[in-house]
């Protein structure tokens, strides 16, 4: 999508123009081609049939061969102009038209194909007319110059002021589409980041998760962590005083494992982090580091009068391997079930629930 739908559009009116300009050449050749029409009361000429195969094959070519950007346009503009001019001059010298009529005519038919498909493509619509143009010119001797003349700056002076105009539009449109996707992009940014901590949201993990380069054999592990008895922080302390320790949390979470890590506020005090490419040693140590990380902030937490502590968390580890993000994280909340249980400020692994090994344990209160 984006800015290329846009130059899709413009690139599909180039094709349409393109197309449009070969069949009306083809209609105009054949009509010079056909025998007994009042203009043609000879055989046709050889630059009128060129023209009309050429316009054939290229007509076919673009309708079945390819829809790719062909810059065609302009060169196949000045091919036909310069037919149309050796046409003119064929049948003009053959003496069959004594006046200008058949200038001025031949003028204005070239005219109204440049006018009608050439519109928004000022040079190819100059080189379409510009070899006929100075044909007739030449041919005409000067007995028609003010006609010819006018018939030629008219049309000329009102395009080219048409093209400035259209360019000048679409330069705004290019832009404001640009903008509107620029926009579009930041509002969809923000609301993949949680306001408070800046981590990710829920929102924001289901993009990266769709996202995430897996080639089979990458190693990722999705670990949860939840801040220990906050209920009774928030309480102790009030709601203020608890989003800040939230956001300092989360800064240690972040500050705890490397950048290709996704760090994500998953609910209230609760934090998912999935350390991506990664062996189950590495994930183990970065999410002890986290929870040694959380521990030195020392965040004050009299959890009762006869405990004095700090802020801390429990984690659960669970690999994420065929079965899917949604199991890893069941498995990992069941390992932070049994964390709590086991006393909290608790670091266990999945694969060790069976035999419930912790693998950190602080003062259990
Ligand atoms: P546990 O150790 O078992 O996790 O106990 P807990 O008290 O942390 O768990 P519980 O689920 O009972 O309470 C979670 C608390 O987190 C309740 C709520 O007041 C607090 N909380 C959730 N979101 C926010 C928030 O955005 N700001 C603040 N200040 N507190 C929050
Ligand atoms: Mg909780
Ligand atoms: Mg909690």
């Amino acid at each position: 999508m984006k800015l290329q739908s846009y130059d899709e559009l413009l690139h599909s009116k180039y094709r349409l123009s393109l197309l449009l300009f070969l069949a009306l050449n083809l209609a105009a050749s054949l009509f010079c081609c056909i025998p007994g029409t009042s203009l043609t009361p000879t055989t046709p000429t050889l630059p009128a049939i060129v023209i009309a195969i050429s316009s054939a094959l290229l007509l076919f070519a673009l309708f079945f061969l390819s829809k790719r950007k062909l810059a065609l346009l302009t060169l196949v503009a000045f091919f036909m102009g310069a037919l149309w001019a050796w046409h003119i001059t064929d049948k003009y010298l053959r003496g069959l038209y004594i006046d200008g009529v058949f200038l001025l005519f031949s003028l204005i038919t070239i005219f109204f194909i440049s006018a009608i498909a050439l519109s928004d493509y000022l040079l190819a619509f100059c080189l379409h007319i510009a070899p006929a143009s100075s044909a007739v010119l030449v041919l005409d001797q000067g007995e028609h110059r003010l006609l010819i003349l006018f018939t030629l700056a008219l049309p000329l002076i009102g395009f080219t002021l048409q093209h400035m105009m259209r360019r000048r539009s679409d330069r705004f449109t290019r832009q404001l589409v640009q903008q509107l996707y620029a926009e579009k992009e930041s509002y969809s940014d923000l609301s993949m980041l949680d306001p408070l901590t800046g981590l990710y949201n829920r929102r924001g993990l289901k993009n990266r998760l769709a996202n995430l380069p897996g080639d089979g054999t990458s190693n990722h592990f999705v670990l949860l962590l939840d801040i220990d008895h906050f209920k009774a922080y928030n309480d102790n302390y009030g709601h203020a005083m608890g989003d800040q320790a939230l956001a300092r949390v989360s800064v240690a979470i972040r500050d705890a494992v490397r950048s290709r890590d996704i760090v994500v506020r998953y609910g209230g005090e609760e934090f998912l982090v999935l350390l991506t490419n990664v062996d189950a040693a590495i994930a183990m140590k970065l999410a002890e580091r986290i929870r040694q990380y959380v521990l030195n902030l020392e965040i004050p937490h009299l959890f009762n009068d006869r405990v004095a502590t700090h802020v801390t968390l429990s984690a659960g580890i669970a690999p994420l391997n065929e079965a899917g993000f949604e199991a890893a994280l069941a498995n990992a909340d069941r390992a932070l079930y049994v964390a709590k249980h086991q006393g909290r400020n608790t670091l266990l692994a999945w694969e060790n629930l069976s035999s419930a090994r912790v693998v950190q344990t602080a003062s259990a209160r």
